[in-house]
This record gives structure tokens, C-alpha cells and sequence, in this order.
């Protein structure tokens, strides 16, 4: 199937209210051109280097799309990223927020939309703030008083796991989380958006409140390196 019946399918099974964030690492510029020639605005990148690379191939066009950090942020990247993305997915510690939000004024953005990336699985080799809602709900506190950041979410990866079912539990877990940190209306926040679910576990994390999912090989086919 093409890119584009990949991606009529998953939309032909998603709820309107769910975003589709393509998730392009290793794709190269034809890939991507032809996911946004089929309707995709909001594009997930994990390396600075593919994505500034992006950014400038896609020339004019790259102005009408939403550019998502969804990779590991180095601190001192940071500057690197602010100048191709509007959103960053993960933001994983109150030093990184902190130093994101003193670069926002040096990038041409106002106030730049930033997840709080939650550890789901509790994995050490995973980055993340771990599962607990106290912790999260002070570094969402913390990141409130920062002015150039909007607190709008959070997002997660899960566990690597053959069985995408097995999931469900932590994607419910983090649901329950992220309608807590709602109701609290933290003032300078907006936690609108739960982003949870990949190519494999799109469905699951959707049935358990996902209103945005990272999509690679569902779209692409698998990645060749
Ligand atoms: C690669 C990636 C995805 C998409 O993974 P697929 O299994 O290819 O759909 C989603 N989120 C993040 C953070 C990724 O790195």
C-alpha cells in the first residue's frame, strides 16, 4: 500500500479528535513531502540533524506544518531544535524546562507548547519523569511560572513489547494521571493533549484516551535502518 492508503486506513479507524503526529525518522524528503502531500500537518522528529535538514528541503511548506520534537532533547541542542520545531514532547526534567524556556526569546516563537514526557513503564533506560502523580503534577507547577513555555500535555513511549495489549495498563494508568493534572487548572497551563501510541498500539492507547499518536511504520512501512 502506499503512504497514503496507509494513512486513509488509520484515519478511517481513529476518532476526529485523535491527531496524527507522522513520525519521519530515516525517512528521507520524498517520504515526507508525500505525507504531507496526503493531508499530514503535524510532523515528530527525533534527531536535530533530520529535522533541520527537513525543515529546509520542505521550504515554503514547512511553514503550514507543526513540527514536533518527539526524540531525547540534549540541553545543548536546544537552540538547534527551537529553530525547526514548534512543540517540544519531551520535556523530561524542571533543568530542562528551564533552560528551553531561557531560549524561546532568541528563537522567532512567543510561547512554545511543551508535554511533560512521562517514564510509563518506570524503565531506566528510558528517559522520562516517572509514573507518580505528585512529582508530575510540581514539575507541571514549576513549568507554569516559566513565561515562554505552555504546558499543553503529556506523552509517552512504553514499554518495547511484542504484545501491544499488554500496554493497556499503563496507557490507563497515564490516563488516569493526565485527567488529574487537568482538573487541577493549573493557572498558565492548557493539559489538552494525551500523546500515547505508536504504529503498533495506536488503538489501544486510543481506547484508553490517546488524542494524539506518533505514527512511523504504519505510515512509512518498516524502517530500513
Ligand atoms: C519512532 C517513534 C514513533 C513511531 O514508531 P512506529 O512504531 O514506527 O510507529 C513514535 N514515537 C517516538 C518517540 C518514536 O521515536
Amino acid at each position: 500500500m502506499s503512504i497514503k492508503e496507509n494513512l486513509k486506513k488509520i484515519q478511517d479507524q481513529i476518532p476526529g479528535n485523535v491527531t496524527i503526529v507522522a513520525a519521519v525518522k530515516s525517512r528521507n524528503i520524498e517520504e515526507v513531502r508525500e505525507i504531507i502531500d496526503a493531508g499530514i500537518t503535524n510532523i515528530g522528529e527525533n534527531y536535530i540533524q533530520e529535522g533541520e535538514l527537513a525543515y529546509s528541503q520542505l521550504g515554503d511548506l514547512a511553514q503550514s506544518i507543526r513540527f514536533h520534537m518527539i526524540g531525547h532533547l540534549q540541553t545543548n541542542k536546544i537552540n538547534k531544535t527551537l529553530a525547526f520545531c514548534d512543540l517540544i514532547q519531551t520535556v523530561d526534567s524542571l533543568k530542562k524546562a528551564r533552560a528551553i524556556n531561557s531560549r524561546v526569546p532568541y528563537s522567532n516563537k512567543l510561547r512554545l507548547p511543551v508535554f511533560i514526557e512521562v517514564n510509563i513503564g518506570n524503565e531506566s533506560n528510558k528517559s522520562g519523569v516517572l509514573p507518580e502523580f505528585t512529582q508530575i503534577e510540581n514539575l507541571a507547577i514549576e513549568i507554569s511560572k516559566l513565561n515562554n513555555l505552555h504546558l499543553q500535555g503529556l506523552m509517552t513511549m512504553g514499554p518495547v513489547t511484542e504484545n501491544p495489549e499488554s500496554l493497556r495498563p499503563y496507557f490507563r494508568h497515564l490516563k488516569i494521571i493526565f485527567d488529574q493534572l487537568k482538573a487541577k487548572h493549573i493557572p498558565n497551563t492548557d493539559i489538552k493533549t494525551l500523546s500515547m501510541g505508536m504504529s503498533a498500539s495506536y488503538k489501544i492507547a486510543i481506547e484508553e484516551g490517546s488524542n494524539m499518536v506518533r505514527i512511523g511504520s504504519g505510515l512509512f512501512g518498516p524502517r530500513k535502518r
